[in-house]
C-alpha cells in the first residue's frame, strides 16, 4: 500500500484533483473537469476523486479548496456565487461520507496563502499576507506560522477593506472596497467609463478592453491605460500599509493574473505604499514579490492544510 493524499481546487469553470505521495509536492495523478454537467458539482467532485484513487493507494486524508467563503471548522461551503446550490454545503460531510477518511477544507484564497507559505515564495517566512488579484481579491494571512481563520473561518477577506468610502460600488454591495478599485474588474470598469465620457485610447478599438488588454496597452504607452493602472496600483498601495499596520508580515505576496501587470502598476503601489505607512519599521526587510506556484495553488494549498492538519490531529 502507498501512503497518499488526495487534494482537489473547486472553481467555477473547472474541477482539479490530484493524488500526491505522503511526503512531497510532486503530484502522481492529476485530472481536471468541467464543474458544470450532468449531475451536481459535489457529486461530480466524489467522482472525480474516486477515479484518481488506486486500488493500493492508503488515503490519509482529502483535502479541498473551495471557491467563496468557507466555514473550516464545521466543513461548510458557505457560499460560493458561481455553483448553483452551494450554500451552506457540507462538503467535507459529503466527501467524507464516501471515503471514509479525514476531509479538510478551506477558502481557495486562504489556501493559496498556505500554498505559498509552505511550497512557493513565502518559505521561510513566519508572517506571510498573500493576496490575490484577478476579476476580485481574496487573500490570506500567515501569522506566527498560522493561517488566520477567525471565528467562522471568514477572516483575511483582504479585498473588502474600505480604502475609499466615497469610491465605487464594490462586486459585494458596499462602497469604495479595494477589489472595486484595483481588481481586474475594477480597472476594466474605469478605462469603460472613460471611454464612454469620450477619452480616446488606443483601447477605443477593442469592443470590452479587458485588465490583459489595458496592461497591454499600457505597455505601448497608452496614457488611459497607464492611468487606470496607477489608479489600481495607488490603491492597492494603500490596502497593503493597512495590512502591514496590522499584521506586520515580512513579506506581501500578489496572485492572480493582474499581478502580472508589470511597472505601471507596481511603480505606484510601492510608492503609495511608503507614503501611507505610519512607521518605517513595517518596510524594513519587508519583501513584497509576486506569487510563485501558478495555477498549481489551489491543489499545493490544500496539499499544505492536509499536512498541517495531519500533524495536528
Ligand atoms: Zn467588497
Amino acid at each position: 500500500m502507498m501512503e497518499v493524499i488526495v487534494t482537489a481546487d473547486i472553481g467555477g469553470t473547472h474541477i482539479r484533483a490530484a493524488v500526491f505521495p505522503r511526503e512531497g509536492s510532486k503530484p502522481l495523478r492529476q485530472k481536471r473537469i468541467t464543474t458544470k454537467g450532468k449531475d451536481t458539482a459535489q457529486v461530480r467532485l466524489n467522482a472525480l476523486i474516486a477515479e484518481l484513487i488506486q486500488p493500493d493507494d492508503k488515503v490519509l486524508a482529502i483535502a479541498a479548496a473551495a471557491p467563496g467563503p468557507t466555514d473550516p471548522k464545521l466543513g461548510l461551503v458557505l457560499n460560493a456565487p458561481n455553483i448553483s446550490g452551494w450554500e451552506n454545503l457540507p462538503l467535507a460531510r459529503i466527501i467524507g461520507d464516501q471515503f471514509k477518511v479525514p476531509v479538510y477544507l478551506g477558502n481557495d484564497a486562504n489556501l493559496a496563502a498556505l500554498g505559498e507559505w509552505r511550497f512557493g515564495a513565502g518559505q521561510g517566512h513566519h508572517d506571510l499576507v498573500y493576496l490575490t488579484i484577478s476579476t476580485g481579491i481574496g487573500g490570506g494571512v500567515i501569522s506566527d506560522d498560522r493561517l488566520l481563520l477567525g471565528q467562522r473561518g471568514l477572516a483575511a477577506e483582504l479585498g473588502h477593506v474600505t480604502v475609499n468610502p466615497d469610491g465605487p460600488m464594490c462586486g459585494c454591495g458596499h462602497r469604495g472596497h479595494l477589489e472595486a478599485f484595483s481588481s481586474g474588474t475594477a480597472i476594466a470598469r474605469y478605462v469603460a467609463g472613460q471611454l464612454a465620457s469620450g477619452r480616446t485610447s488606443s483601447l477605443t478599438s477593442i469592443p470590452s478592453p479587458s485588465a490583459r488588454d489595458i496592461s497591454a496597452a499600457a505597455d505601448n504607452g497608452d496614457p488611459l491605460a497607464i492611468e487606470a493602472l496607477e489608479r489600481a496600483g495607488r490603491y492597492l498601495g494603500i490596502a497593503i500599509a493597512n495590512y502591514l499596520h496590522v499584521f506586520n508580515p515580512s513579506i506581501v505576496i500578489l496572485g492572480g493574473g493582474v499581478s502580472s501587470s508589470g511597472a505601471h502598476f507596481f511603480l505606484p503601489m510601492r510608492q503609495s505604499l511608503k507614503e501611507n505607512v505610519f512607521a518605517p519599521g513595517y518596510l524594513d526587510n519587508l519583501t513584497v514579490t509576486t506569487a510563485a506556484l501558478g495555477d498549481d495553488v489551489g491543489l499545493l494549498g490544500a496539499l499544505a492544510l492536509a499536512h498541517t492538519s495531519l500533524k495536528a490531529a
